[in-house]
């Protein structure tokens, strides 16, 4: 890996953070009169920890870190711009990307004027690990790799992402959005062991809090303070650690429930989609979606959208020809889908 010093831009390195009212005394108790807040209208009145102490020290139990390796972010969104805003010069750096992948990597490098260089998996949807680093130039800051990857599915092969890991002198970020769902273990317990990973998890998918909005980013400490350091102070407001902190201590079991029901869901509705005449094929999920080859994607979506039914056509999509992707929902969500899919002619 090359130094930090040299992978992150020089105005980030130079940054001298925003200091906020409550970085200089960090006490529970007090008489505080420090950041203008309105003393009435308990609970909500003070500004949040811009550190998240608490919750983070729930999270390094929950997910077997130091603290020190987390950032807290709105959604994992937040997290995906702050990379680029720490490493990519905008307008010089570029990034290698999977294709297809998640939107959001490509979205976001264009907010921030950088270049993605995308590298289509191979036609059974592994890493094209020789590819990808063929890719690679002098400006290239990053590579994003999605495991499970949205939308095929699947996971990679973990021999395969840390050959990446050690041949190539960048950040390798490893969405793992949909890791609760797959068979395979996560790549945090090599965050030791990598400098240049930085791992992303989030509780919008398993968990069922994408509505609070809290997405992970894992990786040595030198690269969080960093990522802490450029964001906004106050980026997780008071309602969503207080919620993140008493969902995940209250349903750690119900999130296992859930998990297992959707696994046994998936493999229903695939055997199910798969007696369709119109279904082609049913790639393999590690995730809690469906990617489904058939004849017509464009029609059969419109005829669910005309019954209120919504998945999604990827059929446009690189090596998706035919695609469209369904999310596993709750067994009736399920039986709606394919009562619906049973009357398509
Ligand atoms: C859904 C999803 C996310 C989650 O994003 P949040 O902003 O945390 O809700 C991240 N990565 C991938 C690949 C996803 O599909």
């Amino acid at each position: 890996m090359r130094a930090l010093t040299q992978l992150l831009r020089t105005n980030i390195q130079n940054l001298k953070p925003y200091s906020s009212a409550r970085d200089e005394y960090t006490g529970e108790e007090g008489v505080f009169l420090d950041a203008n807040e309105n003393p009435f209208n308990e609970p909500y009145n003070r500004y949040p920890d811009p550190y998240q102490r608490k919750l983070k020290a729930i999270i390094a139990e929950l997910k077997e870190v130091d603290a020190t390796q987390i950032f807290l972010g709105n959604g994992s969104d937040e997290a995906i711009d702050l990379v680029y805003r720490a490493f990519c010069e905008p307008g010089v750096d570029n990034v290698v990307s999977i294709d297809p992948t998640y939107g959001m990597y490509q979205v976001a490098a264009e907010t921030n004027d950088v270049k993605v260089k995308k590298v289509k998996l191979t036609s059974g949807f592994e890493l094209d690990v020789a590819a990808l680093l063929d890719a690679v130039d002098a400006n290239t800051k990053m590579l994003w790799i999605c495991s499970p990857n949205n939308p095929t599915g699947n996971c990679f092969r973990e021999a395969d992402v840390e050959t990446l890991l050690r041949k190539f002198d960048g950040i390798v970020v490893l969405d793992e959005a949909y890791i609760d769902f797959a068979p395979g273990r996560s790549m945090l317990g090599k965050l030791n062991n990598f400098p240049n990973l930085v791992v992303m998890q989030t509780f919008s998918k398993a968990w069922g809090m994408a509505g609070i909005r809290l997405g992970m980013a894992f990786a040595q400490p030198d690269i969080i303070k960093i990522l802490s350091r450029i964001k906004y102070p106050y980026n997780l407001n008071i309602l969503t650690q207080k919620k993140a902190m008493e969902l995940i201590s209250q349903n750690k079991e119900k999130t296992e429930q859930w998990i297992k029901l959707l696994l046994d869901e998936r493999m229903k509705l695939a055997s199910e989609l798969k007696k369709l005449p119109f279904v082609q094929h049913i790639y393999p999920s590690d995730a809690n979606f469906l990617l489904v080859r058939t004849t017509e994607p464009k029609r059969i979506y419109n005829f669910l959208v005309d019954k209120k039914i919504i998945i999604r056509d990827r059929s446009t999509v690189t090596l998706c020809e035919g695609c469209l992707r369904i999310t596993v929902g709750s067994p009736e969500e399920n039986r709606i889908l394919m009562n619906a899919l049973h009357l398509f002619v």
